[in-house]
Parts: structure tokens; sequence; C-alpha cells
């Protein structure tokens, strides 16, 4: 018996050419399936080391055009945990400026607008103060308040005072931890700038709020109470003003790098 295609010899290149044809459309395919297999490992590889800051910027709601102009990104699943200390309060008066006025309400109410600007970006931060009246508050119970939330950042508000030489003047931040040290750096510059006290540095310190916090935590003092020019200056809204935004853009700058909340 005789293969028909043997038989009509014909059929043989068209068989050949089928054949042909198959081979070539199974090629591409296999090439196809190879690409999208390409593509796929490549996404997958890439995008669990795109940095956290990154993608989070993706997120709708992010920061591209936020008003400030600032470039903090958008929040994921959480917000920046901030709280705000006022130093001292109650019976506890802090030092006594130039003029009389007490140290307890300068913090109060510089920590006041800083907590007030913090708040007008709801999306982006919960905000905490250790008081928001004349109390008095033990040390570790504001630190206490941070940490208990875990808080991305614990920020004390002073007044400096040195009544041996109303003269001396200007600006000090203090961290203990060295992971506070990048807070306190980061919003000395901005207040530096904004006030124009002298820059008497990045300091750290063991102040009992600092050393009782567990997480990035600074005490600022902002200016010299005792000194009458300076303490003018710390007293006029205006001031508080700048020196509370300044704040704010700084922590704002150490929070970017940071990271952001889960
Ligand atoms: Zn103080």
């Amino acid at each position: 018996m005789s293969d028909r295609w043997t038989q009509d010899p014909a059929h043989r290149p068209r068989l050949r050419n089928r054949s042909r044809i198959r081979s070539r459309r199974l090629l591409f395919l296999l090439a196809a399936v190879a690409l999208v297999a390409l593509i796929w490992s490549f996404s997958n590889r890439v995008l669990p080391t795109t940095s956290a800051s990154e993608s989070r910027a993706l997120l709708p709601g992010g920061s591209a055009d936020r008003p400030d102009g600032s470039a903090l990104p958008a929040t994921g699943t959480g917000r920046y945990k901030i709280v705000v200390d006022a130093g001292h309060g109650g019976f506890d008066p802090g030092a006594e400026g130039a003029s009389g006025d007490e140290e307890k309400d300068f913090t109060l109410n510089l920590a006041t607008k800083v907590a007030d600007l913090l708040r007008r970006e709801p999306e982006l931060f919960e905000v905490h103060m250790t008081r928001t009246d004349d109390t008095y508050i033990e040390l570790e119970d504001r630190s206490g308040m941070a940490n208990a939330i875990d808080a991305d950042a614990f920020i004390s508000i002073h007044g400096n005072t040195f009544v041996e030489d109303p003269k001396v003047s200007g600006t000090e931040s203090y961290y203990y931890d060295s992971g506070s040290q990048a807070l306190a750096q980061a919003i000395h510059g901005p207040l530096l700038e904004a006030l124009g006290f002298r820059d008497r540095g990045v300091k750290k310190e063991g102040w009992k709020v600092l050393t009782t916090s567990q997480v990035p935590a600074t005490l600022l003092e902002i200016g010299f109470l005792t000194n009458p020019a300076e303490e003018a200056k710390l007293l006029e809204p205006k001031t508080q003003d700048q020196a509370a935004q300044a704040i704010v853009n700084g922590l704002k700058q150490f929070l970017q790098t940071a990271g952001k909340p889960q």
C-alpha cells in the first residue's frame, strides 16, 4: 500500500510549506511568550527595589503640587505622628525673661503655632501636644506620650536663659541619641535662617525628655529670653509665626529623609 503523498508528489511541497508556516508560527509564539516572561520577571525584580519614598510619591494625593511647595509625599496607610511639647508649665515657669515674662507662656504660644501649622495638613500629620494650657506635665510623661504612640518625632520647645550675662544670645538645638541628631539638625538650620540669631550649634545633651524618649526627639532652645533684644523679638507674634514655620519645614525635611509611616 502506497502512501498517498508519495503517490502524488505535488502534495509534498505543500506539506513542507504548511509545516514551515506552522513552525514559524510556533517560533513566533515562543518568542512572544519569552518576551512576556522576560518583561514579567524584570518588573518583579525592579518593583521591590524601588525606594519607599519613590513608591509612596506615586500614591494619589502625592506631593508634586503641594501648596507650600514642599516635596513631602502623601502618606500611605499612616500619618506622621508628631508630639509637640511646650516646655515647663503650671508651677514651673521656666526662665524669667528680661521683660518679666515667663518661659512657659512663650513655649506654649510657639508650640501651639507649630501644632496649628501641622494640623493644616491632616492628611499628613497626627498632632499631639503634651499640654495645651498652663499645667505642669512630668518630664517623663512628655516623652512617654511620644513613646506610647510610637511618634515619628518629639519636639520640645524652650527659651534659653543666662541671667549672669544678658548679652548671651543665640539658638541651640539638642538631641541625645544618634537617631535624633538628624531631627535636631534638620530643624536647627531653618530656625537660624528664620530668626537670624547667633548659631550656638546642634548639641548632644542628656535632657530628661530626650533621654527618656524612644523616638526621634529634639529640644529646641529658640533664643535667650534673658537677652532683652532677643526676648523682644521672640515675643512678637510675627517672629513666632516664622519660628513655627521654620520648625515645620525642618521637621518635614527630616521626615522626608526618614521615610514614611506604614
Ligand atoms: Zn526651658
